[in-house]
């Protein structure tokens, strides 16, 4: 569903991409890891096109990224993205935060964009929280309006970017639960995490990169079993 060939990307002289090959097929829970500054987050704004490349190919559901203009609007829209912070419209409610979009982009009509908004929030369990604004809500309950956010744009695929990096520790769970649920359901995602639990427990593959190359891939039970490489080795060793 979303195949990066031979991407390149560089800021400057500092070559953050090198040669990055990856598929992820449709419903496959893809979890990418390693240090700060692997070029993890490059990646992920690279599918979404918040960043070019230099080099290479990305495509998504066999379209290349379009370059700008209605198609650009179109993939982001396939393309769901969920960051570190929450990036959420603050003097918006949470039930607008989730409706806009439709409105907007996939020009639905007010009543149908609502009616599907209160059943993303309920799924995210957030629905009685509709009527309050962003700062009213705690960390975690605001990523969950995020996630509805993206979610009500009908994604193909869903990008997160260490979902629950900013979240205090209590407030992590309710988030991986609802990820976990999504990828249970057959969502197709892209998660950069820290989380080991989760990527043990919903990761159909965990990528490791290192210096903007990935580096190593296995399923998860091979990977945190018998990693095979020593950049691996050496990283699970400092996290686990
Ligand atoms: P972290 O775990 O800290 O989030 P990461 O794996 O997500 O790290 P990236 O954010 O993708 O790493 O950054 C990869 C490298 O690219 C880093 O060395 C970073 O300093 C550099 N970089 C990222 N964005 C830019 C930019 N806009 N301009 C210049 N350099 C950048
Ligand atoms: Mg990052």
């Amino acid at each position: 569903l979303v195949v990066l060939d031979q991407v390149n990307k560089r800021f400057g002289d500092h070559h953050v991409l090198r040669d990055v090959n990856l598929s992820v097929l449709r419903g496959e829970v893809v979890v990418i890891i390693g240090p700060s500054g692997a070029g993890k987050s490059t990646l992920c704004r690279a599918i979404n096109r918040l960043e070019t490349i230099d080099s290479g190919t990305i495509s998504v559901d066999g379209v290349p990224l379009p370059a700008e203009g209605r198609a650009l609007a179109q993939l982001r829209a396939e393309v769901g993205m969920v960051f570190q912070s929450f990036n959420l419209f603050s003097h918006k409610t949470v039930l607008e935060n989730v409706v806009l979009g439709q409105v907007h982009v996939l020009k639905k009509r007010r009543d149908a964009a609502e009616r599907r908004a209160r059943e993303l929030l309920d799924r995210v369990g957030i629905g009685a929280q509709a009527a309050k604004f962003p700062a009213q809500l705690s960390g975690g309950q605001q990523q969950r309006v995020a996630i509805a956010r993206a979610l009500a744009m009908d994604p193909k695929v869903m990008l997160f970017d260490e979902p629950t990096s900013a979240l205090d520790p209590e407030m992590v769970n309710e988030v991986l639960d609802v990820m976990t649920s999504l990828a249970r359901d057959g969502m197709t995602m892209i998660v950069v995490t820290h989380e080991m639990g989760f990527a043990r427990r919903a990761a159909d593959r965990v990528v490791f990169m290192a210096d903007g190359e990935i580096v190593e891939q296995n399923g998860p039970d091979d990977f945190f079993g018998t990693p095979r490489t020593d950049r691996a080795r050496s990283f699970l060793a400092k996290i686990l």
